[in-house]
């Protein structure tokens, strides 16, 4: 992490600094913010950020924050989005004072517009979209004023009532502000404040076939909401001196606007329009593919909470567009799985152990921590027997001076079980290794070790009667390439062939058996896991949350 990233956690970001010096001069007595998403898409990581702080704020400052959907464009809106960003706002940990919708205030936003239009600041234009771009100008020349700009307020204010009422099709007129076309903001050279669109409303239905713009309806409602601190991205800086215009022209409460940066990651896009575009085209399983950072693709995952409302503490709030490293919202994973994910111990790629001097038929019960670093957990059962599962990786017939695993004459400890050694190996006609004959030390059972043995390796394991066969997701970053923003390449050819990786072969000790999709594990020496969704009565799949240590630091390091 960079000096500036801890300066941010210690101080207070730019807006507790305008919302302390609000309330201390007595500006408002009490503050009320909002997160207004857009119900055409599912939230992703960047969402979050702005929940962070909008919540933050008002929770700090002992103010409120609404969940407001900005409901204005029918074509793209579906209840789905609305329901999905209800449930991830809350998983997320936070509760809205009111659940609103921008399209409630659709018979407001008119009254609004028949409003301008009699204080002759609003005009019907019949131009077509390409004449309105093309009479706006550029930024270095003025536009032009056309000459149905000229209309009679009596004119307007019947156009705009017949458009109400369905009398003109799609792109036929458009109701625009009088505002300045010379302005130097291309945001005041008439914008546009409502246009015609025959189309079905998620909640609205056929009422209405004339819809607002953003710039009509965001300042609209954070003003019919009474919203003290309307915050932004960055991009909506210009939008700003509009906002404040409609709101005076209006006379309605004074919202203000503030901005900060958005969210970025290295390795990720950050845009619902690409997001989708991966959902429609297969690129990924859907919405909450575990690869994708939408906060059910997070949740799916095995992200907690906790690390994702971490981040966006880490991060704090700037004014200038950043990116984060991806590394950093999976150090904050893995230190909060770190605290409370159970260990257990799973085999990826099995190698059979026959311990010869272990009595056929016998078990018994050895005790394995749960999680060593939270001195409330507990400790499990775990069933030892003369066959167990070791990771074929764990061991080397012909080994290198270092290799502590087992390997031919040498001892390795079975985690929380006993010392064994390599006595024989075995294999099938084409010489694959199929089994190790190994024998047990009795007296070095973990916990009352009287061997006297040392041995540098301690390995997972699993025994053979009671092994559950499961799927494993390995599942890493979603795109190859660190700085998505600028790659000239189509994002989706950018896409890591390796983000998925399925494992069939993985063996599980049995108190996995009861594994809930709430729990959070650490597969000894393997990386954090959950269960998947997609967990069957025949079959138990487990997602790979993220690994233990971080493998992309060395992969940049090697270029
Ligand atoms: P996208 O481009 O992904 O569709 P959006 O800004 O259009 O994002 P909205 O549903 O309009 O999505 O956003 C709701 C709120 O979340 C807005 O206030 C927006 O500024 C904020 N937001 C969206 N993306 C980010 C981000 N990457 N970082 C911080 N805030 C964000
Ligand atoms: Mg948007």
């Amino acid at each position: 992490m960079t000096e500036p990233l801890k300066e941010a956690e210690k101080s207070r970001n730019f807006l507790e600094e305008i919302v302390e010096e609000d309330l201390k001069s007595g500006k408002y007595t009490s503050i009320t913010t909002r997160f207004p998403p857009e119900p055409n898409g599912y939230l992703h990581i960047g969402h979050a950020k702005s929940i962070c702080l909008n919540f933050g704020l008002a929770l700090k400052y002992g103010g409120k924050t609404n969940l407001r959907f900005d409901d204005t464009n029918p074509v793209t809106e579906d209840t789905e989005y609305v329901d999905s960003i209800k449930e991830d706002v809350q998983w997320l940990g936070f509760q809205w004072a009111n659940e609103l919708y921008a399209s409630d205030y659709f018979d407001k936003f008119y009254e609004f517009a028949v409003q301008l239009i009699k204080a002759g600041l609003a005009y019907v234009d019949d131009s077509t979209a390409e004449e309105i771009a093309a009479q706006k100008g550029t930024p270095t020349e003025p536009g032009i004023r056309n000459k149905f700009s000229e209309r009679s307020i009596e004119d307007n204010l019947q156009l705009f009532e017949e458009m109400k009422a369905g009398k003109y099709k799609d792109g036929e007129k458009v109701l625009r502000a009088k505002i300045d076309m010379g302005s130097s903001n291309m945001h005041f050279r008439d914008p546009i404040m409502y246009r015609i669109k025959h189309a079905h409303h998620h909640r609205t239905g056929d009422k209405w076939c004339i819809y607002p713009m953003y710039d009509f309806a965001h300042g609209q409602s954070d003003s019919i909401e009474k919203i003290t601190h309307s915050i932004c991205t960055l991009e909506f800086i210009p939008h700003r001196p509009l906002y404040d215009w409609f709101i005076e022209k209006l006379g309605i409460f004074p919202s203000h606007q503030y901005e900060f940066a958005r969210l970025n990651l290295t390795y990720n896009v950050m845009s619902k329009r690409k997001l989708k575009q991966l959902v429609a085209e297969k690129y990924v399983t859907g919405w909450d593919d575990p690869r994708m950072i939408t906060i059910a693709g997070l949740r799916r995952r095995g992200y907690t909470p906790e690390s994702i409302r971490e981040l966006c503490e880490k991060i704090g709030v700037v004014k200038r567009d950043s990116l984060i490293e991806m590394s950093l919202l999976e150090f904050c994973i893995r230190e909060h799985l770190n605290k409370i994910a159970l260990r257990r111990m799973v085999v990826f790629d099995p190698l059979k152990v026959v311990i010869t001097n272990y009595p056929e038929g016998q078990s018994e019960i050895v005790h394995s921590e749960d999680n060593p670093e939270d001195p409330n957990a507990g400790s499990r059962e775990i069933p030892f027997s003369r066959e167990v599962y070791i990771e074929k990786e764990d061991f080397m017939e012909v080994a290198p001076k270092k290799f502590f695993r087992l390997a031919p004459g040498q001892m390795v400890r079975l985690k929380s079980a006993y010392i064994i050694k390599c006595d024989e190996v075995i294999k099938d006609d084409a010489g694959n290794i199929t089994e190790l004959r190994c024998s047990y030390i009795p007296e070095s059972k973990s916990g009352s070790d009287t061997s006297g043995i040392n041995v540098k390796g301690t390995l997972h394991w699993v025994s053979v009667p009671t092994a559950i066969s499961c799927e494993l997701r390995l599942y890493d970053r979603l795109f190859k390439v660190e700085d998505m923003l600028n790659d000239d390449r189509p994002y989706t050819e950018c896409i890591n062939p390796e983000s998925l990786v399925t494992v069939t072969s993985a063996y599980a000790e049995p108190a996995l058996r009861t594994s809930k999709f709430n729990d959070r594990y650490q597969f000894l020496r393997k990386g954090y896991f959950c269960l998947d969704k997609d967990t069957s009565e025949d079959k138990m799949i487990f997602n790979r949350t993220v690994t233990l240590k971080d493998g992309w630091a060395k992969e940049q390091k090697k270029g």
